[in-house]
């Protein structure tokens, strides 16, 4: 089932989660651990992220290129699939741009579609390690806009190539959006109109970036709608547990947390930090259920503990 569809058809707000395939080599029972933490409150779909694997390429004198694999972490296609076939939920896998080319993109697009998979979070990728020129002569997507174009296209019936009997696939495609708008964007104002450019495109949702404090969620809806997107727009949630976090998440996420919520959090010791956090977010949470969003996104890294106390109580 497509997320679109739960989404439509829910009467209250849904509850969703992202998780991370383990490292290369890693056991798949963790992640079955902590999906049987998230059954009790019946998820209607769970996220996949990817990621590419960071390449550097070595030229030698001869003028031989060699391409190194640095680290890779495989497992989101085959993870999707399990997950589903497991535990009889939907799954979206996430498609990037970076450290794939068209090719091998719509060859895992096959593959899902081969699988049962519905949907699929289409993202741009974050390592500029890829962005190497591409010396195979093998085509790349560089924006979201042009994956999600790639997956409509497909939707339609069109591959990469003139295809006999090529078969339309019919995935539900997501999107990213930043309530504190992308690092890299001048201006939220500029940020919304490529976002708007996906949604034209043929996106069906849009998942935000994490944020911890809702005015920026509502502001932000409230000037995507000014700008003529009216899809489903999710808002994620992450729970903070550690006194790390308050460098960690802006660091790589590059949002802002609270001075509320960083001084609470530095006022407390460690146990009462995860406590810390579990309030702030379930309180997030209250709020976004009041304000009837179609659906609370959960982002999940190695423990689903916190998350599932937070579910509980609002189940
Ligand atoms: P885009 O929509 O391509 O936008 C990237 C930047 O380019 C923005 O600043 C935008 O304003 C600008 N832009 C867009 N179109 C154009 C254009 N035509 N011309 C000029 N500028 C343009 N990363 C992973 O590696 N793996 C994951 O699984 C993953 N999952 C994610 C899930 C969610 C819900 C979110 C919010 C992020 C996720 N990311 C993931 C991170 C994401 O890959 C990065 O934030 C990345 O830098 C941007 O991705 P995007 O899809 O928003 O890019």
């Amino acid at each position: 089932m497509k997320v679109i569809e739960f989404l439509e058809k829910a009467n209250k707000t849904l509850f969703s989660y992202e998780i991370i395939p383990p490292r290369r080599g890693g056991s798949i029972q963790g992640v079955f651990d902590l999906i049987e933490q998230l059954m009790p409150y019946d998820p209607p779909f769970i996220d996949l992220t990817s990621r590419s694997a960071e390449v550097y390429y070595e030229e030698f004198p001869d003028g031989m290129i060699r391409r190194h694999v640095k680290r890779k972490r495989p497992g989101t296609i085959g993870l999707s699939a399990a997950i589903k076939n497991r535990y009889n939920v939907e799954t979206v896998p996430h498609i990037l741009c970076r450290g794939f080319t068209r090719e091998e993109t719509e060859d895992a697009l096959i593959e899902l579609n081969y699988l049962g998979i519905d949907n699929v979070l289409a993202v741009r990728g974050d390592d500029l390690r890829q962005d190497i020129s591409n010396r195979s002569g093998k085509t790349r997507n560089k924006y979201a806009i042009d994956l999600v174009k790639q997956i409509k296209a497909m939707n339609n019936g069109q591959y990469l190539e003139d295809l006999v009997d090529a078969t339309p696939t019919n995935f539900c495609i997501g999107v990213a959006g930043y309530p504190e708008k992308h690092y890299e964007a001048p201006n939220l104002s500029t940020d919304i109109k490529y976002l708007k450019a996906k949604v034209d495109a043929g996106a069906d949702y849009i998942v935000t970036q994490m944020y911890f404090n809702n005015q920026a969620y509502f502001s932000f809806v409230d000037r995507c709608r000014a700008e003529g997107i009216d899809i489903p727009i999710i808002p994620g949630i992450k729970i903070l547990t550690k006194e790390f976090h308050l460098r960690t998440i802006p660091r790589n996420f590059y949002v802002d947390i609270p001075e509320k919520l960083s001084e609470q959090i530095l006022e407390q010791s460690q146990e009462d930090i995860t406590r810390v956090g579990i309030e702030w977010a379930l309180q997030q949470c209250h709020e976004l259920i009041e304000a009837k969003v179609p659906c609370i996104h959960f982002y999940i890294m190695s423990s689903a503990t916190e998350v599932a106390e937070i579910v509980s109580q609002l189940k």
